[in-house]
């Protein structure tokens, strides 16, 4: 079955006994045990399971091509629990520009407890294979990263990872399944924010991890992800299926719009470079365009001239909304370090933006008067 099928009907049999097209939310947080007692296949309790996460974790895994997945409350629950189904004195090596959420919940929770990590440039196999020790176990790929728009080679850090006995997890956030399947690339493990173009509207926050096998390490996580408790609500997971349902067409409008926005900033004489990986220019775009089928809706950009002159660019829109996180209807863009805080590596005339699914004209009018004034 196609993507945009699979989108549609995936999920939908799961625990829905009146057949119901549109399966129903389940705000139970108790399911009655059976008469001769507790069965394995009881719901239970909705920490362990329910309904709605069900068919969401059904309809992710399908979209993902992977044998199974867990929903979380968050992007970063989603990563936390699949760090804390390694051991303490487990290596990780991470995108020296890794989402800074993520770096954050690394260094300052992961490191705490035992797990070392290193964070380098992942463009390069060489410096990924001079950062493996003996006790690496994972390596996290986020490509295109955030907000660098950095592209690694997915099918050959898998290939190499594989070589050394290592998982890999690839942060599908940005691209999602409708432009990019790392698991059929030979990753083994998709980590999402579903906050971002799954939830799509900017009103869910969550988290998934979709798994390549089920097996072992699966299962200790599934473990984290149940007793753990950084569970979605039942509402959020009905939401998720919801707004997944139009994920293809949300994301062709997202590609074809970024793909003119990245132009139009691209020949603009305030804009010093652009990172947007469907421009030929991109220093990763032969591997961007080998391993992803449209290059998503996120574009960075630094302009000419000081942090104030982007603080000030991205002050004077009026149709683009000032906020940060991405993948919604509208389109908003922030002065990325501003957001970021201490310890970010991006530079301070960066302006990252997620084009939405407003007309392009109507978004490339809002930029042309925020970059010349009159
Ligand atoms: N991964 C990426 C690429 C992100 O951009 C984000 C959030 O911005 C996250 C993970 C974390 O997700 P959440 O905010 O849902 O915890």
């Amino acid at each position: 079955m196609r993507f945009e099928t699979k989108a549609i009907h995936s999920g939908l049999e799961i625990h829905n006994p009146s057949k119901a097209i549109i399966p129903p939310i389940s705000p139970s947080t108790i399911y009655e045990i059976g008469a001769a007692g507790r069965n394995s296949s009881d719901l239970h309790y909705t920490r362990l399971a329910n309904p709605n996460r069900l068919q969401f974790e059904h309809l992710i895994a399908d979209l993902e091509e992977g044998e199974t997945a867990m929903a979380f409350s968050s992007g970063i629950a989603a990563g936390a629990a699949l760090l804390q189904g390694l051991n303490p004195g487990d290596h990780v090596i991470l995108p020296e520009d890794v989402y800074a959420g993520n770096r954050k919940m690394v260094n300052d929770i992961m490191m705490r407890w035992g797990l070392k990590a290193s964070f380098i440039d992942m463009t390069s196999l060489k410096h990924i294979e001079q950062a493996m020790t003996p006790d690496s176990k994972l390596i996290w790929i986020e490509t295109p990263s955030n907000p660098l728009m950095k592209i690694t080679d997915i099918s050959a850090v898998a290939q190499l990872a594989k070589s050394k006995g290592l998982l890999t997890v690839a942060d599908n956030t940005w691209p999602t399944p409708f432009n990019q399947l790392p698991l059929q690339l030979g990753v083994d493990v998709v980590l999402h924010s579903t906050s971002k173009y799954f939830g799509g509207h900017s009103d869910i926050l969550g988290g998934a991890l979709i798994f390549a096998r089920q097996n072992e390490f699966t299962s200790r996580v599934r473990t984290i992800q149940q007793m753990g408790g950084a569970v979605p609500s039942p509402q959020d997971c009905w939401m998720l299926s919801r707004s997944s349902r139009t994920l293809a067409y949300r994301m062709r409008g997202h590609n074809e719009h970024a793909l003119r926005v990245a132009s139009f900033l691209d020949d603009h004489s305030r804009v010093k470079l652009v990172h947007f990986p469907g421009l030929e220019s991109h220093s990763g775009h032969d591997i961007a365009k080998k391993q992803m089928s449209g290059f998503g809706g996120m574009i960075s950009f630094l302009i000419e001239g000081n942090q104030q002159d982007a603080i000030d660019i991205v002050g004077r829109s009026k149709l683009i909304k000032r906020a940060t996180s991405l993948g919604g209807v509208e389109t908003t863009w922030e002065h990325r370090q501003s957001s970021e805080g201490e310890g970010s590596i991006t530079p301070n005339t960066l302006i990252r933006i997620s084009v939405g699914l407003e007309h392009p004209d109507d978004i490339i009018k809002d930029l042309e008067q925020a970059f010349d004034p009159r």
